[in-house]
């Protein structure tokens, strides 16, 4: 992992949502409207969403927001295509408490009304809203009232532009070696022709985005964009697609580009329900070491022939119970057997190991109980909810005992093959021996 890459942070929100800030490292001369001073330090990659739903349709729009908020998003963006939509952003911000970005392509004007409606940040497309004396509107609004724009030059809105092609040759040259050279050559002269309308004005509460939906253009894109301009990155593969194979795209790009050091905030888009990009973008960024889990990580082996128990439901049902019950970050395992089983579950606060139809339950290291298979769930988690108050009441930290796990003799007490063993030799039962 390389460190954050600086950028001149944006600061999207207010005191009603809470202020997020994207980005940082850079010494902010404008922060100080925000009531934030002096250098600070790149902000935690925040994770925005957006709404599928109509902006128009207050209540179910403002639902949607509560529910993305409540699974973690920092951010929420809505569509505003027509002005009943924009029109509907008062009662909708009043009715919320994440900050919320207005989405606009092609019509300026929705931008002055999302931002005289109170919208906490503008996206423009470079693409459809070009016309310079309805940018400078967009800006010199924005700036009145301290509020960030994105401009996101999304691969699809700008590859039929009318006058890509000068610009495009010259940079083309510069990136001749490159697979996307001569995308990444429209991308970065749109962007520099753009930003110099907010650069003449004064303007730089400003983040970038470079989507496409080809996972290696994201990463090129992202990765010379991050040369050139020293504004806070929104990362994102648009038009994913499915969550199955959206998600594989979105984990490459983005967990590529972050582990570079690039990328400030993250939007994870999928044809699915919304709430899925913002629990997958999260967990990107526990992965990643870049968010503070909130929440058990459970850890669980993929099973395989020696397995004695119905571990794929066991572990839908823990996972189920722990984002239910569980607040605090503890590590948590559910191991098929003895045989991997404690090694990989090192550094596990809690951890199951099963066996013929039971399991071992161990608390930081130590055997604390042996149940059969019906009632690993419950005990499992009645566990893992004492440790969690002894954590709270300071008698226990997390992570603080290696798990130093004796496995259990697999032929004893699990009952893992000795019962069968022991049985074929008093020749009450058939042991088959492959190949003989
Ligand atoms: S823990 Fe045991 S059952 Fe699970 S995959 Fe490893 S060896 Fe197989």
């Amino acid at each position: 992992m390389k460190p954050r890459n600086p950028t001149r942070p944006i600061f999207v929100g207010d005191e009603r949502t809470g202020i997020v800030q994207i980005g940082g490292g850079i010494a902010p001369d404008h922060a100080l409207a925000k009531g934030l001073s002096g250098p600070t330090q790149p902000a935690p990659v925040s994770v925005q969403t957006m709404t599928a739903g109509y902006t128009h349709d207050i209540d179910k729009c403002v639902a949607e927001i509560h529910k993305l908020t409540a699974a973690g998003a920092d951010i929420v963006r809505v569509a505003v295509p027509e002005k009943k939509d924009t029109e509907a952003l008062g009662e909708i911000i009043s009715q919320t408490s994440v900050p919320i970005v207005a989405d606009v392509h092609f019509h300026f004007k929705r931008a002055l009304e999302a931002i005289e409606a109170g919208v906490h940040k503008i996206r423009l497309n470079p693409g459809n809203i070009n016309d310079r004396k309805q940018v400078e509107a967009v800006i010199d609004a924005c700036k009145d009232r301290g509020i960030p724009i994105r401009v996101g030059v999304n691969e699809g809105s700008i590859i039929e532009r009318k006058d890509k092609q000068a610009r495009a040759k010259e940079l083309g040259a510069v990136f001749s070696d490159q697979k996307h050279g001569y995308m990444l050559s429209i991308m970065i002269a749109k962007l520099e022709e753009y930003l110099d309308i907010f650069y003449e004005r004064d303007f730089y509460d400003i983040a970038i985005s470079a989507k496409s939906m080809d996972a290696t253009v994201v990463i090129d894109a992202y990765t010379e964009i991050a040369k050139r301009f020293p504004h806070p990155l929104h990362l994102g593969v648009t038009h994913a697609g499915p969550k199955e194979t959206g998600c594989i795209r979105s984990v490459v790009a983005l967990g590529s580009l972050l582990s570079q050091g690039i990328g400030d905030t993250i939007r994870i888009s999928y044809a699915n329900d919304p709430i899925y990009e913002v629990e997958d973008g999260l967990e990107l960024l526990y992965s990643l070491g870049l968010r503070e889990r909130i929440g058990a990580e459970l850890i669980a082996c993929p099973t395989c022939g020696r397995i004695q128990v119905d571990l794929f439901s066991l572990v839908q049902e823990v996972n189920k119970k722990l984002e239910d019950e569980i607040e605090v970050p503890m590590k948590v395992a559910v191991m098929g057997c003895v045989v991997n089983g404690p090694g990989e579950a090192e550094g596990a606060d809690v951890a199951v190991f099963a066996g013929d139809r039971k399991g071992i339950i161990y608390v930081q290291g130590e055997k604390v109980a042996t149940v059969g298979e019906e009632e690993i769930l419950d005990r499992l988690l009645s566990e893992c909810k004492a440790f969690q108050d002894k954590v709270r009441r300071g008698e226990a930290k997390l992570g603080e005992k290696k798990v130093d796990i004796v496995p259990p003799d697999p032929m004893g007490e699990l009952g893992s093959g000795w019962e069968k063993m022991a049985a074929a030799r008093m020749g009450h039962t058939e042991l088959t021996i492959e190949g003989r």
